[in-house]
């Protein structure tokens, strides 16, 4: 056995969480700057709390809520010059992965003076980033408790991430409530990506045993959700467990990375605007295909926890929640095949792949 567990993110789940730990959410400075989305950080009603609880602390606060989806580095950028303008000496994130992600690059821009944005994908920054505190909206991402934030590069014409450990979030506050207005595709978008973050982690070259034991446990946690997911009947303890079954899907990854499935999900998000978890669980079935042979005990564990007799079956069981509505052209994915071998995730992949493999993936996938 070989491995190493990381997971330095405190998480703490539950309603109110933040209302009962005050210090928790102050304790990393006094002039935080709160990172979220256009109206995620209203819609949830997790603004309001934070804001409450700064004031109480008497803290002063500033907010950028300029995040776009799927965060540009342009974005980041101007996050990162407001948060040295309002001299932040921590952020509190607010938001699905984008606001979170984003958050991550402002405070890594925040620390240091000079640095480029495109300098960010270098993954070495000179000084350390303002600590972190991260209030997802979305139970999909798993970004709380990663040390990943992915950027829009329009240079390259691709999604691309960058690492290092101390992007991780110091603290997580993770409260079902938040998730209530999500509109029902984006609830499902966001849950079959944190499925596909737990089916990737445990069919790929750098899973390990602990990896695994919480990769099917939030397969599972995902399969108990299905129907509720699929009907749109989103109770309160439903959504608590989506969240709960998110993070522990972000833990599976932060220790395996993703696969091909995520590298070749970035072209249709760059090209065709197709949301992040949508664009994962449209392959997601023609992955576990592919990679059958090479890793068949464990593709057959996560067939069975969730009720599916052959590999065959799961991309029906996935395009019940996921319609496949888009229309492709040969040379689109073509080019979107060449992009996609070139990433770094496509080693990890159990199953050695080429280029036309990937094509042939896509093919089936898109236009099967
Ligand atoms: P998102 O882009 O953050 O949000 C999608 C939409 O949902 C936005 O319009 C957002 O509004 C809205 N929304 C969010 N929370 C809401 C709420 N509680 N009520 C109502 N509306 C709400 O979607 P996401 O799928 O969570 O994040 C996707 C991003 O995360 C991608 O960029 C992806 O690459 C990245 N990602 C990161 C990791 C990682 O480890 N770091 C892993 C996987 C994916 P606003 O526009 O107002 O915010
Ligand atoms: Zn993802």
């Amino acid at each position: 056995m070989s491995f190493t567990y990381f997971m330095p993110t405190k998480v703490i789940i539950g309603r109110n969480c933040i209302d009962q730990n005050p210090n928790e959410l102050c304790k990393w400075g006094n002039r935080p700057v709160i990172v979220t989305g256009k109206t995620s950080g209203i819609k949830s009603g997790a603004l309001n709390d934070v804001i409450r609880v700064l004031k109480a602390n008497g803290q002063e606060h500033y907010i950028f809520d300029r995040v776009i989806n799927n965060p540009t580095l342009e974005n980041v950028a101007e996050g990162g010059a407001f948060a040295k303008n309002a001299r932040a000496d921590y952020i509190i994130a607010i938001g699905g992965g984008s606001p979170l992600d984003a958050a991550k690059a402002v405070a890594v821009l925040a620390a240091n003076d000079d640095m480029k944005p495109e300098e960010l994908y270098s993954g070495e920054f000179e000084k350390r980033p303002l600590p972190i505190v991260a209030i997802p909206t979305t139970a999909g991402t798993g970004s709380e408790v990663t040390p990943y934030s992915i950027l829009t590069y329009n240079e390259i014409q691709n999604k691309k991430s960058f690492a290092n450990d101390d992007i991780f979030p110091r603290v997580a506050f993770l409260d079902a409530s938040y998730t209530k207005a999500l509109p029902h595709d984006v609830a499902i978008h966001t849950a079959v990506d944190a499925l596909s973050h737990a089916i990737e982690g445990y069919v790929c070259v750098k899973a390990n045993k602990m990896s695994d034991m919480i990769a099917l446990e939030a397969i599972k946690l995902f399969n108990e959700c299905y129907d509720a997911l699929s009907l749109g009947a989103l109770h309160f303890e439903t959504r608590e467990k989506l969240l709960y079954m998110a993070m522990l899907a972000g833990v599976v990854i932060a220790h395996t990375g993703t696969t091909i499935v995520h590298s070749m999900g970035y072209p249709l998000t760059f090209f065709k605007n197709i949301p992040h978890g949508k664009a994962n669980g449209l392959l997601l079935g023609q992955f576990l295909k592919f990679n059958y042979e090479a890793a068949k005990d464990k593709i057959d564990n996560v067939l069975k926890i969730m009720d599916i007799s052959f590999v065959d079956d799961f991309p029906t069981f996935i395009s019940e929640l996921i319609p496949q509505d888009e229309s492709f052209t040969d040379s689109e994915l073509t080019e979107f095949a060449e992009i996609a071998i070139t990433a770094k995730n496509v080693s990890n992949n159990i199953r050695k792949v080429s280029l036309e493999q990937e094509l042939d993936i896509y093919i089936k996938s898109l236009k099967g």
